[in-house]
């Protein structure tokens, strides 16, 4: 195209006055702006809008005699972009722009041949790369000289077919259009957009003076900030090299120096004292003004600094979190500002050891991050090998193909667990986020030899006793062992988590089957149990077998003498649970799985069943192939147990309330409540209530004691959700656990689900895994019923989320607009959600 839209050049100098904003001009020349406003010595820069930069992409070959006119005559000059978010990239800086033959021989002249050598060079190197997309190898040299210089010039020139470029104007107008370009290209759009870039971001440009930084030892470039990137703490680090240029000079440069007390020699605060000075001042500023924590990058001439660019320090979340709360602590931005800092799923970086983003990271094997935090141990394949070693005090991953409740003990002594199959809700990756085990699910790249306890990896063969790191945040598997972070759960993530306290308005509860489990969540402040899965109790070793002797009974007697030696596990258990929680409320709820989860699936396991119980094995086998199901999920579970065998329930019941006692007579005080699971009829609850009811008459009866308790269902099925109103006559709470009511609204199996879920997201037939972020449009559409219908029925009605989706901040911006009274999640979600739910009222 002509030079039709010659107008469109939109440019501004950038001063005080100038009108710049984000919006037509991006974050660079924004910041820019604030700097100079901020009085710092900023070179002459000149900022191209988005319209212009559009202009330019679109084909306009603008005449830049108005543009370089601003500068003086023979500056060299540098081209940075600048996008509306600082997170969405650009195309690479372009330096020492104007750089051509008689400018390399004025610089010989003042400052040496080696110095305009070096300097003519690498803007032909970038200029062939970047600009004419040439092979950047067809230019490196290992040292400057004058012959490499020619060579490359001479290597542009045969595959250009015209010399290189000697007019600044031409050299300027080509950087331009390149990097207007670089940034329609599709894998530039493509990467900005997952990270939130709407398809028509824009991209300005900034124009900016070479400010020195070659020639004598007296100049220089580096880069400054003033915290350390990981921790947060303030800081000063950054590099400074001597006759270098823009950041790749001190980025990967051994000669950098450091800014304060090199011990390999001088550093930039003992060379350049009051260069220094005013480079602390600088970022001070920065911090008060800018309100945030910049890398300012800068040269050095003659003792004098100009100020180039300045960028946020990259930083990982815990810094994230002592730089938001440091700032907020010193005024200068609110305490809401701060929460607004912090993205609630990166705190949950500081509750787990990490990998060290600072070392080497080789990837074996991808899989779905089901429970955060990394771990490095030797690898096993089942759990007798997993408890074997933990016995001997020796981490240990463990992998297996899917893990099933047989597994609980063997997951408890690992230090990750790593399975082939599964998504976000399968057995493992509930189980472990739960323990706070770091989890990998589903990586469909892996092979298990169990015969030969191998693992493939594809690349690698691993065998048991090899160390292996899996990486349960990023869902990466890594050969060996890795450095690691240790959780930050310090005073900055505390203060952090007691402001977002202050202003939230749905309450937070954890889901917590143990002791252990729930001083966790007592120390992460949940305000309460919102769900106590009492099936994770009888896994226990002393109890699989009492409980496996009950599932066998044949006749009533039989099963009520065993579940009479369960009573008292249960009881104590539930004194502890109410212990722990000092009061606050503890949900539990009643049996759920199908019976056969407790029946051993191996030969070997039912042999010594057979052996505990003294029944031939045919008789075991026999028992537990009646017990089996084609769809146990859809089958003899839930409430349904509780109906045709009520007596585990009534047991539970009695446990429950007998437990209450004990407190009250400890002098504590608790008001259970119990949950029926999995009810899809009203006739289902009032049955199930009125043996409760009946219960607790009797316990009151035969103790002389009066205690309360509250008595709801687990909205898990579509039918339940639907009959909400007429269920809500039985129930005083509905606590909806979206994992289950995920899976049958879908007809998709969460253990299965995870073979394909990917094919699917990556497909775009659904948007995200529904059993990760909560489907508000189908599952959310039957939560809106049930909530309306259920609250229609009984006003004072508590509704809460139980299912994995409550620690999630999307569905808990969905529950507090449904009226929701509490979300409940695993203990180590509970700070990202209580984060998550202060930010929504903000
Ligand atoms: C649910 O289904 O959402 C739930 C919380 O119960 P579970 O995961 O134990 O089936
Ligand atoms: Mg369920």
């Amino acid at each position: 195209m002509a030079n039709r839209n010659l107008n469109l050049l939109d440019y501004s100098e950038i001063t005080g006055a100038a009108p710049i904003a984000l919006r037509t001009h991006g974050w660079r020349a924004k910041c820019l702006q604030r700097l100079v406003r901020l009085d710092m010595p900023v070179p002459k820069t000149v900022a191209l809008s988005f319209e212009a930069v559009r202009a330019i992409a679109a084909g306009s070959m603008p005449d830049l005699s108005g543009l370089v006119g601003r500068f003086d005559a023979g500056q060299l000059l540098s081209v940075r972009p600048s996008a509306e978010n600082t997170d969405w990239g650009g195309p690479g800086a372009v330096l020492n722009i104007g750089m051509n033959n008689a400018r390399y021989a004025d610089i010989t002249e003042t400052h040496g041949e080696k110095v305009a050598t070096a300097l003519y060079l690498s803007f032909v190197q970038a200029y062939a790369q970047h600009v004419a997309r040439l092979d950047p190898d067809m230019f490196a040299v290992s040292e400057p000289s004058p012959r490499a210089l020619e060579a490359a010039l001479d290597d542009y020139e045969k595959e250009m077919e015209e010399p290189f470029p000697q007019d600044p104007k031409k050299q300027l107008a080509e950087v331009l259009r390149s990097m207007a370009r670089a940034w329609e290209g599709t894998s530039a759009r493509l990467l900005r957009q997952a990270k939130g870039a709407s398809a028509e971001a824009g991209l300005g440009l900034v124009v900016q003076a070479m400010a020195g930084g070659y020639g004598a030892p007296e100049t220089g470039a580096g880069v400054i900030q003033f915290i350390e990137p990981v921790t947060g703490a303030p800081q000063i680090t950054g590099r400074y090299a001597e006759r270098g240029q823009g950041r790749e000079a001190v980025s990967n440069n051994p000669q950098a120096m450091y800014l304060t007390c090199d011990p390999r020699g001088a550093s930039l605060e003992e060379l350049h004292p009051a260069a220094f000075q005013s480079l602390v001042r600088h970022g001070a500023d920065c911090r008060e003004k800018l309100r945030e924590e910049m890398q300012i990058e800068f040269t050095v001439v003659n003792g004098e600094v100009s100020v180039l660019d300045a960028v946020k320090v990259q930083r990982n979340s815990r810094a994230a979190v002592r730089v938001a709360v440091s700032l907020a602590e010193d005024g200068i931005i609110t305490r809401k500002e701060a929460l607004m800092r912090v993205t609630p799923r990166a705190l949950s970086e500081l509750l787990h050891r990490q990998v060290d983003p600072r070392g080497p990271r080789d990837v074996l094997a991808r899989g779905i991050a089901a429970s955060p935090g990394a771990a490095t141990g030797r690898l096993v394949f089942t759990s007798t090998a997993a408890q074997a070693s933990a016995s001997r005090g020796e981490p240990c991953i463990l992998v297996r193909r899917e893990t099933s409740p047989e597994d609980i003990r063997g997951m408890h002594a690992a230090a990750g667990v790593l399975t082939e199959r599964g998504g976000m809700t399968s057995h493992a990756a509930v189980i472990g986020r739960g323990l706070g085990v770091p989890c990998i699910v589903g990586a469909t790249g892996l092979r298990i030899d169990l015969k030969n306890r191998q693992l493939h990896t594809g690349r690698r063969i691993l065998s048991e006793g090899d160390l292996i790191t899996i990486d349960g945040t990023a869902g990466e598997i890594l050969p060996g062992e890795a450095d690691m972070l240790e959780p930050a759960l310090d005073q900055w993530f505390t203060t952090l988590l007691d402001w977002a306290d202050a202003l939230r308005d749905i309450g937070v509860r954890a889901n917590a089957d143990t002791p252990a489990d729930a001083r966790i969540a007592r120390g992460f402040k949940a305000e309460g149990i919102g769900l106590c899965r009492t099936e994770h109790m009888f896994f226990e070793d002393d109890r699989l077998t009492v409980m496996r002797e009950m599932i066998f009974a044949d006749t009533g007697p039989d099963r009520a003498a065993a579940l009479a030696r369960l009573l008292p596990m249960q009881r104590s258990d539930f004194i502890e649970l109410f212990s722990i929680m000092e009061g606050l409320p503890v949900c539990i709820r009643l049996f759920d799985p199908p019976l056969h989860e407790f029946l051993p699936h191996t030969r070997e396991g039912m042999k010594q069943l057979a052996d505990a119980l003294d029944k031939p094995l045919s008789e075991v086998v026999r028992r537990s192939e009646e017990l089996a199901e084609f769809n146990p999920m859809l089958g003899l579970r839930g409430v349904r147990l509780g109906v045709t065998l009520p007596e585990i329930y009534e047991m539970q019941a009695r446990a429950i309330f007998e437990a209450t006692i004990a407190i009250g007579r400890r002098g504590g005080k608790v008001v259970p409540e119990i949950m029926i699971p999995l009810v899809s009829a009203m006739r289902e609850v009032e049955l199930v209530k009125a043996r409760i009811d009946a219960v607790a008459a009797a316990v009151r009866v035969e103790r002389g004691n009066g205690f309360e308790y509250r008595l709801g269902v687990m909205v898990e099925t579509p039918r339940a959700a639907l009959r909400a109103g007429e269920i809500a006559q039985h129930a005083e709470f509905m606590s909806f656990g979206t994992n289950d009511l995920t899976q049958m609204t879908y007809g998709l199996s969460r253990d299965d689900a995870g073979r394909f879920m990917s094919y699917y997201v990556q497909a775009g037939v659904f948007p995200e895994d529904p059993f990760h972020v909560l489907d508000t449009d189908g599952v959310g559409e039957l939560l809106l019923i049930a909530a309306e219908r259920g609250r229609r029925s009984r006003k004072s009605l508590t509704l809460s989320i139980c299912g994995e989706h409550g620690g999630s901040p999307e569905s808990i911006a969905f529950c507090r607009d449904a009226g929701f009274d509490y979300v409940s999640c695993s203990p180590f979600r509970v700070p990202v959600a209580r984060l998550a739910a202060a930010q929504l009222t903000i």
